[in-house]
C-alpha cells in the first residue's frame, strides 16, 4: 500500500525537466502525442459511424475491442501530454496497465478469430461470385420474361386464330363435323346442325353413321378400321357424292370432303358437307327438258318428213293434170291456131308459160321435199367435192362468161358430200345469173375459226341483195326484186340449200353489198356452244 502511495506521490519531476523544457523537444514530444491521440480516437468514431450505417456487421466483438483497444492507446498519448508538466506517472502507469489489458485480450482475440476473418475473404469471393450469379440471374430473368411474353402473344395470337376458325366454322354454309377415330362425332357447326334437323346434343358423342342411311350406316365403322389398318384413302382429299339421312329419316344427297389432322388426343377427320339436292332437281328438270326437247325434235322431224311427203304426193299428183292442161294448150293451138283470133291466141301462150312455169315449181317442190332425205356423213376430200359442182355447172359457166378462182385447197371434212355439192351447185350457179358485170368473178373458199366449224364461201361481184331482203331470200320460192330482173328461177334454191346445210347441223348466211356482191356462207357441221 505505502509502495502504491508512493507511486501517486508528487515528489517526482514533470516530464519536461528531463528533456530540460528544450522548447523545440517539448513541442515536439506535444504536438506528435496530441496528433496521435487525436488519430486514435479518430478511428474508433469512424468504426462507430461504420456499425451504425451498416447495422450488424460480422466481427462486432473484434470490432469493440480493436476499438476500445485504440482508445486506451490514444489516452496512453494524451497522459504523455499530461506529464511532461505534471508527474502523474501513477495515472500514466495505471492508464498504460489498463491500455496493455485490452492489447492483450485484443491480440488474444484477434489470434484466434484470424482464420475466420480469412474465412471472411472467402466469403467476399462468394458474396462477388454471388454478385455475378444474381447479374445472370436476373439477366436470364429478363430473358424468361422476354419469352413469356412472346409466349403470351403467341398464345393471344392462336386464341385469335383459332376464334377466327370458329367464326368461319359457325357461319359456313357447308355442314362441317369432326369426328375420332372410332367415327365418334366430337363437333358439328350450325350448318350440320340445319341441314341434317338434329340438335348438337341429340349427335356430340354418338357415331356419325347415324347420319348415314343404309349400307353405309353400317359399314362406316368398316370403313374406318380399314383405313386405320392400311392407311389407304378411299375418300381422304378426294370427295365424293354420298346420301345423308335427316332427323325426320328423309334422305339428301351431299358432297362429302373429308380431311384428316392429328391431334394430342389421337387422329381426327373432318367431313365437309354441301346438299345437293338443289343441284340434283336441277340436272333432273334439265334432263326432263332436254328429253321433252328431244321428244318435240323427235315430233317436228316425223312432221317434217310427213310434210315432204305430202309435198312430194302432192306434187307428184299435180304433175299429170298440169300436164293434161299443157297438152290441151298444145293441141288448141296446133288445130285450131287458125281460127281463133289473135286475143285467143296470146291467151292461151299465156296459159302455157304460167302452166310451164307451174310445172317448174311443182319439180321445185318435189325436189325441196326430196333434198337432205338422207344424211350420210363420211370423211370426203372437198376439192372433189367442189370440182364436182363446177363440173355440173362447166357449160353454163362458159357461156356466162365467169371466172371462178380457188385461192387454196380445200381440207378434208366429215359432211354428207351430196348435200355439200347440191348446195355448192346452188350457189355458184346463183352467183354466175344474178351478175350484171363485164368480167364476171366467184372465188370458192374455206374459212376455219376457234368458235365455228369448218365453213366453206361463194362470192361473187354481181348484183348484190338489199339489206331488207337477205333473208326472205332462204324461204321458198322468194325472189329479190332486183332477183327477178335477172331471168328465169323459181326461188327455191336457197330455200334447198338452207335445208341441206341445216339437216347437218350447219347454218347458211349471206353478206352483200347491194350492186357491189354477195358472199353466201355456209358451215359443215353444227354450231359450237
Ligand atoms: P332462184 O334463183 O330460182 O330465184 P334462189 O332461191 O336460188 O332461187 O334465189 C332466191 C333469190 O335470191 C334469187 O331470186 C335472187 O333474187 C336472190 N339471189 C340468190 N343468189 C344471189 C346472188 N348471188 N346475188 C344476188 N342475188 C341472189
Amino acid at each position: 500500500m505505502e509502495e502504491l502511495s508512493q507511486i501517486f506521490s508528487n515528489g517526482l519531476m514533470p516530464h519536461g525537466y528531463c528533456i530540460q523544457w528544450k522548447p523545440a523537444l517539448l513541442w515536439l514530444h506535444v504536438v506528435s502525442d496530441g496528433l496521435i491521440a487525436l488519430a486514435y480516437f479518430a478511428i474508433p468514431i469512424g468504426l462507430h459511424a461504420v456499425v451504425r450505417r451498416h447495422g450488424e456487421l460480422p466481427f462486432m466483438r473484434l470490432f469493440s475491442l480493436a476499438a476500445a483497444f485504440i482508445l486506451a492507446c490514444g489516452t496512453t498519448h494524451l497522459l504523455s501530454i499530461w506529464t511532461m508538466w505534471r508527474p502523474d506517472y501513477g495515472v500514466e502507469g495505471v492508464v498504460k496497465a489498463a491500455t496493455a489489458a485490452i492489447s492483450t485480450v485484443a491480440a488474444v482475440a484477434f489470434i484466434r478469430a484470424a482464420p475466420h476473418i480469412l474465412g471472411l475473404a472467402n466469403i467476399r469471393e462468394l458474396q462477388r461470385a454471388v454478385t455475378v450469379n444474381t447479374q445472370e440471374l436476373s439477366r436470364a430473368n429478363e430473358a424468361l420474361r422476354a419469352e413469356i411474353e412472346q409466349r403470351d402473344q403467341a398464345e393471344k395470337a392462336l386464341v385469335e386464330r383459332e376464334s377466327r376458325l370458329h367464326s368461319i366454322v359457325d357461319t359456313a354454309v357447308n355442314a362441317i363435323l369432326t369426328i375420332d377415330e372410332q367415327g365418334v362425332v366430337e363437333s358439328m357447326n350450325p350448318a350440320a346442325v340445319r341441314l341434317f334437323g338434329y340438335s348438337e346434343s341429340q349427335v356430340i358423342g354418338k357415331n356419325i353413321s347415324m347420319l348415314m342411311p343404309p349400307p353405309d350406316r353400317d359399314a362406316h365403322d368398316g370403313y374406318l378400321r380399314r383405313y386405320r389398318e392400311t392407311g389407304e384413302r378411299r375418300i381422304i382429299g378426294v370427295g365424293r357424292e354420298v346420301v345423308g339421312r335427316r332427323f325426320d329419316g328423309s334422305l339428301i344427297p351431299l358432297a362429302l370432303a373429308v380431311s384428316e389432322f392429328d391431334t394430342a388426343r389421337g387422329r381426327r377427320f373432318t367431313g365437309i358437307l354441301s346438299d345437293l339436292s338443289t343441284r340434283k332437281d336441277f340436272e333432273k328438270q334439265l334432263a326432263d327438258s332436254l328429253e321433252e326437247l328431244d321428244a318435240v325434235n323427235r315430233a317436228l322431224e316425223e312432221r317434217n318428213a310427213e310434210l315432204d311427203d305430202f309435198a312430194h304426193t302432192v306434187s307428184h299428183d299435180l304433175k299429170e293434170p298440169l300436164r293434161g292442161i299443157q297438152t290441151y294448150c298444145w293441141t288448141l293451138v296446133e288445130d285450131l291456131g287458125e281460127q281463133l283470133g289473135e286475143e285467143a291466141q296470146t291467151r292461151l301462150s299465156r296459159i302455157q308459160t304460167l302452166a310451164k312455169r307451174m310445172d317448174a315449181m311443182i319439180d321445185s317442190v318435189l325436189e325441196y321435199s326430196r333434198s337432205g332425205r338422207q344424211n350420210r356423213k363420211k370423211k370426203v376430200d372437198l376439192n372433189d367435192t367442189v370440182q364436182e359442182a363446177l363440173d355440173m355447172l362447166s357449160v353454163s359457166l362458159r357461156e356466162r362468161g365467169c371466172a371462178v378462182d380457188v385461192p387454196r385447197p380445200f381440207p378434208e371434212a366429215e359432211c354428207d358430200p351430196v348435200a355439200v355439192v347440191e348446195s355448192l351447185k346452188n350457189l355458184i350457179s346463183n352467183a354466175s345469173k344474178y351478175n350484171d358485170k363485164a368480167d364476171k368473178r366467184i372465188e370458192i373458199g374455206w374459212e376455219e375459226a376457234p368458235s365455228r366449224p369448218l365453213t366453206l364461201y361463194v362470192r361473187d361481184n354481181g348484183i348484190g341483195i338489199e339489206e331488207a331482203e337477205r333473208n326472205a331470200v332462204f324461204r321458198i320460192f322468194s325472189r329479190s326484186q332486183r332477183g327477178r330482173e335477172f331471168g328465169e328461177g323459181t326461188g327455191a334454191g336457197l330455200a334447198i340449200v338452207k335445208k341441206l346445210v341445216e339437216r347437218q347441223g350447219g347454218r347458211v348466211w349471206v353478206e352483200s353489198t347491194p350492186g357491189k356482191g354477195s358472199t353466201f356462207r355456209f358451215t359443215l357441221g353444227p354450231r359450237e356452244p
